[in-house]
């Protein structure tokens, strides 16, 4: 269906009427934090949209969800008031209809320019897994540790995955510390306790979840995506000596949890819905609790861009896709639920690296220099294996439509000593 608003939105911007994004701001003129949509380089405050009634007749009008510090009262509410929620603020700014753009006097005080407003932490994070569900990622790790089959035995059966914390989630822009910790030095044939030599960024997409599930009761996968509130950028930043030394035989730990990061605007998983791609064949077939009627994923183009204190803009170190992941979503949410393990509103889980079939879609360091021993070349004969002080590394991602894109806005890092 082709959509047009009465607002000025640039063919590339990521937030068109389509996308609809949702995202927690304070003007910097003051006032109190609130939620809102981003459309083009305005946001619309939908706490004002409340008050004044626009929502009346649903559960939204009763309920001040969008008057708070956080998503995660309206993500309690479930998929019904999403879609409730959507189709309001989508047909409010369609260009025929002159409820909002014929008042003027509302339009001044309901919309922000981007500029003008201060972003937080879309949602009160409360528990976050990471799952590992990219095939070409586990197996360019698999062969970079040396193993003579890089996926083990279980990897085409379940979606792995390890249970991170939510503690160190941080959003965009958020200054990266290098992080010390224990790792094997191979020179001295012993351990030492010492700054990361190997930092490194994972290009990860986040999706929340809600209301989510009683404990004992499984989320059976067709409905899955029903607990998907929507999706955003996620960096795992990953300290990879401190990670080989130490996960064996449990797992990622000090090496994965001194940060994370998320972009700021939360894409509604409705939005994406044109960009439906058959999902990969999975062969052999999983257990029939991991298998959907209606396999599907999503085309969505992303991309990490790496800035050095020599560069004066940043550059593509790695251009991937969503859709290459070979576990989806759904799966990742039936399997966490199978054991009746419960997901709760304001859960984050993230798909693990996602790395493409070629060289440079790889969607970390780690594989695109081969384990550190091929380093990438950058612009003015500079190269990296890992990060170093001062790098700005930047995701980006979106879907592109005809003539409009659905994107997920930027995701920035700067790593400080
Ligand atoms: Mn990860």
């Amino acid at each position: 269906m082709k959509l047009d608003t009465f607002l000025p939105v640039a063919p590339e911007s990521h937030f068109s009427i389509y996308n609809l994004p949702y995202g927690v701001f304070t003007p910097l003129a003051g006032g109190p934090t609130r939620v809102g949509v981003a459309i083009g380089n305005l946001v619309l405050d939908l706490a004002l949209l409340q008050k004044t009634g626009f929502f009346a007749g649903t559960v939204l009008a009763e309920t001040a969800v969008f008057s708070q510090p956080n998503l995660n009262a309206f993500i309690a509410l479930g998929a019904a008031a999403w879609n409730r929620a959507r189709t309001i603020i989508q047909t409010l700014l369609l260009r025929e209809n002159p409820t909002l753009r014929d008042n003027i006097s509302l339009r001044q005080r309901a919309f922000w320019p981007l500029s003008a407003v201060r972003l937080h932490m879309p949602v009160q994070i409360s528990e976050y897994t990471d799952f590992y569900a990219s095939k070409e990622h586990a197996s360019n790790v698999g062969a970079i540790f040396g193993r003579e089959t890089p996926l083990l035995e279980n990897w085409l059966h379940l979606p792995i995955a390890y249970h991170g914390r939510a503690s160190s989630i941080v959003m965009d822009g958020t200054p990266i510390r290098r992080p010390r910790g224990q790792r094997f030095d191979p020179d001295r044939g012993a351990p030492i306790f010492a700054p990361t030599a190997e930092l490194d960024f994972e290009l990860e997409i986040g999706f929340f979840v809600g209301p989510g599930n009683s404990l004992g009761q499984p989320i059976p996968i067709e409905r899955a995506e029903e607990q998907i509130f929507g999706l955003v950028l996620l960096n795992d930043w990953s300290a990879r000596d401190i990670q080989r030394w130490e996960y064996r035989p449990l797992g990622p730990f000090l090496g994965k949890n001194f940060a994370t990061s998320i972009s700021p605007w939360v894409v509604p998983l409705a939005a994406l819905q044109p960009f439906r791609v058959p999902a990969p064949v999975q062969e052999p077939p999983p257990l029939p609790y991991l298998q959907s009627a209606s396999r599907w994923t999503y085309d969505i183009h992303l991309e990490a861009r790496l800035q050095t204190t020599q560069m004066t803009t940043a550059v593509p170190i790695s251009r991937t896709n969503f859709r290459y992941l070979y576990w989806s979503m759904a799966q990742q949410i039936a399997h966490h639920t199978s054991n009746g393990c419960n997901l709760r509103a304001g859960d984050l889980l993230a798909t693990g690296t996602i790395s493409g079939p070629t060289p440079d879609s790889a969607g970390c360091l780690l594989e695109l220099s081969w384990g550190g021993a091929r380093p990438i070349a950058l612009p003015g004969g500079e190269t990296r294996a890992y990060l170093q002080n001062g790098d700005r590394l930047t995701l980006t991602g979106w879907c592109q439509g005809e003539g409009y894109r659905v994107g997920f806005g930027s995701l920035t890092g700067l790593i400080i000593a």
